[in-house]
């Protein structure tokens, strides 16, 4: 009897790219750009020098692979190589570090830590898990992250007046608890509001024009 590790989708990229478009697209492939579900306005490349699993839309005209819109997008570890960690992190009970999988996979720490944060995101269920409560300390903090503008020609303004304002990133943290980054990547000013409603914002600043 052969251990459950060693099903083809885990070792082949062929079958593992077939294993993640069946689940993702029972009813066949759909275009992630324009919603495109149709075959017969679609191409699979299978020539050797295109990657595994891209498609051409007819429709938009765009290239698509199934890991656009997934946690695998925009990851240059092979797709069999999630799955083993997907299984890795999800069969076991307590699941595994990232410094296992570093080790278990022959990825860098780096990438192991990468494909955790990620795996681990999409197990999510439901919204963010509500901090604070009795006796805790939530902390929050804020920073702005500046743009220079272009060089005016001629002025005499200060240099301080050539930046403006595009992203505010606001960390929150339970004392005692790692750092929320998942709150601090997705968070700008108006949706962290939702998020946290017991901590006031200071009112947006205008922007400096
Ligand atoms: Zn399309």
């Amino acid at each position: 009897m052969s251990s459950v590790i060693s099903d083809k989708h885990f070792h082949d990229e062929r079958a593992a790219y077939a294993y993640v478009e069946a689940r993702i697209w029972p009813d066949g492939p759909v275009c992630p750009h324009c919603g495109n579900a149709d075959p017969s306005r679609m191409k699979l490349f299978a020539g050797k020098s295109t990657r595994l699993g891209v498609r051409q839309c007819n429709e938009c005209r765009k290239p698509f692979t199934v890991k656009i819109g997934t946690i695998f997008e925009s990851s240059h570890v092979p797709l069999r190589h999630w799955l083993q960690a997907i299984h890795y992190l999800t069969a076991s009970k307590k699941g595994i570090s990232s410094n296992q999988l570093h080790r278990t996979l022959g990825v860098t720490l780096k990438t192991a830590w990468f494909m955790s944060h990620r795996i681990r995101e999409a197990m999510r269920t439901g919204s963010l898990a509500p901090m604070g409560g009795a006796g805790a300390t939530v902390e929050a903090d804020e920073t702005f992250k500046p743009k220079a503008k272009p060089k005016p020609k001629y002025t005499d303004k200060a240099q301080s007046e050539r930046f403006i304002e595009t992203a505010r990133n606001l960390g929150i943290e339970e004392t005692g608890d790692a750092f929320n980054e998942i709150v601090t990547r997705i968070a700008k000013a108006a949706p962290v509001r939702k998020t946290c409603s017991t901590i006031e914002l200071p009112a947006r600043e205008k922007a400096r024009r």
